[in-house]
């Protein structure tokens, strides 16, 4: 049994994974680079270890770094997160070779699924539709056109190797094809160190929909139902729903078994994600497996009642699936919202810096994923994201306005945030009729970054409670109560009465 877990990542995941291990009685190490010496990870671990400088290239996505931190702090197994390393074939085959338990699939699992073209091979052998396109390595321009030939516009050139909406490009007409072949090649490469492009349809506005697996070591595979998670921008998601307004229990099912389907195909250990685009008749089309926890999964655990990375650590202990198919029933709704530090008004720029003061939300049907703190410095060098709300509620109505509570609730100075537009988000019509698609966002747009709407009631309220607190102390200053046998009043014990009555 796994007594010592390496968490090989940092933030809210890290967090995130330690909090279950606490409750498990597992031993925790932590792993930092020199910019996260202060990060609540580090704190939070009963063991760190520091694997290099601040740039994830030289620290958390350096494979023998990971390997020794474990080695020498004699954790079992290690947890790899979400991003940096979490679908690394290669650090799989090392964990193997010094008998380090990896929480996760295969390498051959990882490797089946790792890139685009082998994945889409791997899903048309199994049975599992896919997006219509072609299967191979994209030589030339003048191969995308022999291709669109066959299949029609509008196309999607995407990089085999690609994840987080890099190096794609939409080709509508054949003028745009050059430019879209040339900007999604060198992406490709900048981004993946792998130039490889291929091409499938472009289907309009579909809904992304993805079913969250679980598999273990003796060939069972279930899968978990859905989430929706069409709200995106710039094909990265921003908010997240479970169940999905669109979903029927006919489609559930049909779409569940084909994720099982795919997860049986490579022989799937662990969680995992199988992603559909869906168009409005119902179709639907395997986009991409993630061999790994995704970033939404709280949403998941809300709706089933279920600790995933308790589930991943009991399959990596080499134990049967605690849960069968039919004990896998949603329960009400859960939204995710990603609270990212970034200016929405100068084009969702980055803004590290640090916290000053913070308050999270609390009280019923709220969890916070979170990982930082007041006086915390966000390092320029990760992802944006600085924390999840996510709120659960018998109905998705409910579960909305909840979420406009919770979003009221967190107040954060010193950084900018996305709060406002996520605020706008839950007032948008189309999110509160459940009639939305991918292109949510920017059919939206003028709405969700509309200034005239950034001081919002619960802004103004808030300044209100300020100023009318204000006027009260300025008011105590000059009129100090006294006794009837006129002694001083204490101002606290007179303020605390008031206070009760104002509610302040
Ligand atoms: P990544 O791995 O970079 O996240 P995905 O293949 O998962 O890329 O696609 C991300 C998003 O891009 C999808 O959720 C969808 O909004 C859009 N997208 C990708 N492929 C298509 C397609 N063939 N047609 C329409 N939209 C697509």
């Amino acid at each position: 049994m796994i007594k010592k877990i390496l968490v090989a990542n940092r933030g809210e995941i890290a967090m995130r994974v330690m909090r279950s291990c606490k409750e498990m009685n597992i031993d925790t190490v932590a792993v930092y680079s020199e910019a996260d010496r202060t990060s609540r990870h580090v704190l939070y671990a009963d063991e760190a270890v520091c694997i290099g400088p601040a740039p994830s290239k030289d620290s958390y996505l350096v494979i023998e770094n990971i390997i020794n931190a474990a080695k020498q702090t004699g954790a079992d197994a290690i947890h790899p997160g979400y991003g940096f390393l979490s679908e690394s074939a290669g650090l799989v085959k090392r964990c193997r070779e010094e008998g380090i338990i990896f929480i996760g699939p295969s390498a051959e699992a990882m490797e089946a699924m790792g890139d685009k073209i082998t994945a889409r091979k791997t899903m048309i052998a199994a049975g599992v539709p896919v997006v219509p396109g072609i299967q191979r390595d994209l030589e030339s321009t003048e191969e995308v056109k022999k291709v669109i030939e066959e299949i029609g516009y509008p196309v999607i050139i995407k990089a085999s190797a690609g994840g987080g909406g890099k190096g794609m490009r939409v080709i509508r007409k054949e003028d745009e094809i050059e430019e879209a072949f040339t900007t999604a090649k060198s992406e490709a490469i900048s981004s993946f160190n792998n130039g490889t492009l291929y091409i499938e349809k472009y289907i309009e506005n579909p809904h992304h929909i993805e079913f969250q697996i679980l598999g273990d070591n003796f060939g069972n595979v279930i899968h978990l139902c859905e989430r929706e998670c069409s709200v995106q921008r710039r094909h990265q998601k921003i908010v997240e729903e479970s169940p999905s307004p669109m979903m029927t229990p006919a489609l559930r099912e049909e779409m569940g078994q084909k994720a099982i389907l795919a997860g049986k195909a490579v022989n799937y250990s662990g969680a995992g994600t199988i992603e559909f685009l869906v168009d409005d008749d119902g179709h639907f089309y395997f986009l991409e497996m993630n061999t790994r926890l995704q970033v939404e999964h709280p949403i998941t655990e809300e709706v089933l009642r279920i600790d995933l990375v308790k589930e991943q650590i009991n399959v990596a202990n080499n134990l049967p699936l605690r849960l069968k198919q039919s004990d896998i029933v949603q329960k009400g709704h859960a939204i995710e919202c990603r609270i990212c530090a970034e200016d929405t008004t100068n084009n969702f720029m980055p803004s590290p810096g640090v916290i000053k003061q913070l308050t999270e939300p609390l009280g019923i049907g709220c969890r916070v994923d979170n990982y930082v703190y007041e006086g915390y410095e966000i390092p320029v060098f990760y992802d944006p994201m600085i924390g999840k709300l996510i709120v659960w509620a018998t109905t998705r109505a409910y579960a909305i306005k909840r979420m406009r509570r919770v979003l009221y609730e967190y107040k954060i100075t010193g950084i900018n945030t996305n709060i406002n537009y996520l605020r706008r988000i839950m007032d948008t019509s189309d999110f509160l009729k459940g009639k939305y698609n991918t292109g949510f966002i920017e059919k939206n747009n003028d709405f969700l970054l509309s200034t005239k709407y950034e001081s919002s009631q619960s802004e103004t309220e808030d300044i209100a409670i300020i100023t009318a607190y204000m006027d009260y102390i300025l008011n105590l200053e000059e009129n100090t109560p006294k006794t009837n046998d006129n002694r001083p009043i204490s101002r606290w014990r007179e303020f605390g009465k008031r206070n009760a009555m104002l509610r302040i």
